[in-house]
Formats: C-alpha cells, sequence, structure tokens
C-alpha cells in the first residue's frame, strides 16, 4: 500500500451518518484501498449553494496502489452506488468523495486536480484534515494546516457531531 492519500467526505440528504459509514465500509473493502485513518464527524452549515440542509463532513487517510485516476474512479463509484445524483452544482447530495491530497503529488487535468483546488478556504474540508493528521504541510500555500485553520473565518459553522472513538465505531472492521 504505498500511496498516501486524504479524501474529503460529505452527505446532507437522508441518513447523512450512515451514507459516511457506508462510503468507508466500500473503500475499505476495496482490495487495493485500506482506511488508514478517520476524523471525528462534523456537521457544517452549507457553503456556495446556502440554500440546503446542514452537512455532515469527515475526513479519512487511505493507503492505496491505485493511481489517481483510477482511485477517482473507485470513489466516483461509490458515489454512484449510494445515490448520488449529480444536479446543483455544489447542492444537496446523498454522499460527495473528494481527494484531497496524492501523496505530495500536484495533478492538473480536466478530471482530476490535487491538491483539491478549494480545500484551502474550506473550514469544514481542513477541521476534519487536521484531526486526521496534524503534521500535515499544505506545499501549494506552504503551511502547515493548523496554521491556515488559525487564519479561516468562519470556523463557527463546523460543529462537531459525533466525536471519533475508534475505527471500530464507523463498522470499519465489519465484513
Ligand atoms: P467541489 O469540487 O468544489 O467540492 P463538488 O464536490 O460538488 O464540488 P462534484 O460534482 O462532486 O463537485 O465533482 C465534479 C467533478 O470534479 C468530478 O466529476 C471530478 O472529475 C472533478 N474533480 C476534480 N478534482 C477532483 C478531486 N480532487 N476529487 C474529486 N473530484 C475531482
Ligand atoms: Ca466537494
Ligand atoms: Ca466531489
Amino acid at each position: 500500500m504505498s500511496h498516501t492519500v486524504y479524501i474529503g467526505i460529505g452527505s446532507n440528504i437522508g441518513d447523512r451518518e450512515k451514507y459516511l459509514q457506508q462510503a468507508l465500509v466500500q473503500l475499505n473493502k476495496h482490495e487495493e484501498v485500506s482506511v488508514t485513518n478517520i476524523s471525528s464527524i462534523y456537521e457544517t452549515d452549507p457553503v456556495g449553494y446556502t440554500n440546503q440542509a446542514a452537512f455532515l463532513n469527515m475526513a479519512a487517510e487511505l493507503k492505496t496502489e491505485l493511481p489517481p485516476l483510477e482511485l477517482l474512479n473507485v470513489l466516483q463509484k461509490i458515489e454512484h452506488h449510494l445515490n448520488r445524483k449529480r444536479e446543483i452544482h455544489w447542492g444537496p447530495r446523498t454522499i460527495d468523495l473528494d481527494i484531497l491530497l496524492y501523496n505530495d503529488e500536484n495533478i492538473e487535468s480536466e478530471k482530476l486536480k490535487i491538491p483539491h483546488p478549494h480545500m484551502y478556504e474550506r473550514a469544514f474540508v481542513l477541521i476534519p484534515l487536521y484531526e486526521v493528521n496534524s503534521n500535515l504541510i499544505l506545499k501549494t500555500v506552504n503551511q502547515p494546516i493548523g496554521e491556515i485553520i488559525t487564519e479561516l473565518p468562519d470556523k463557527e459553522g463546523v460543529r462537531l457531531w459525533k466525536k471519533n472513538n475508534g475505527v471500530g465505531e464507523f463498522g470499519l472492521l465489519e465484513s
């Protein structure tokens, strides 16, 4: 499992926690992906398109053999399984799986941009990510993640919803 990847996960339709959990279970089931760390779950006010329900957001660390585009493919298949529909841009969704970081790589293609281009301004991404790995240095802005969070406005829109008491809570060890 050679590549270290961080992903952001969000849901704001239906049984939001179940969707997060299902996404993690399905990811971990993939032979070439293992989920190695997860954040707590945060409830967050919608950003961008604000006329929609609050989100649950979390972050996870993965180890994988898959190259970036293949990993994106796996994430999109899981979104599809979990009934993700693409309607309003930044609108309501059962599940959203974004690749935030893939090793230290920079990728700029139409299908895939890494680091995720909006992550630096999103408290709902950075706060869970900090919990997964507080030592990350975000190369594009050349700043430690904790410092970026300190400087971010709108952090009160991100509230701890369910504390992570260990991987088992999310059913990751279930078959
Ligand atoms: P945002 O990307 O601003 O968070 P979104 O998650 O709502 O918005 P989607 O509709 O889920 O956007 O994705 C649109 C497209 O973004 C996907 O089809 C995918 O090809 C592309 N994409 C580019 N970079 C990434 C990335 N790092 N992770 C996931 N998808 C990405
Ligand atoms: Ca997103
Ligand atoms: Ca997405």
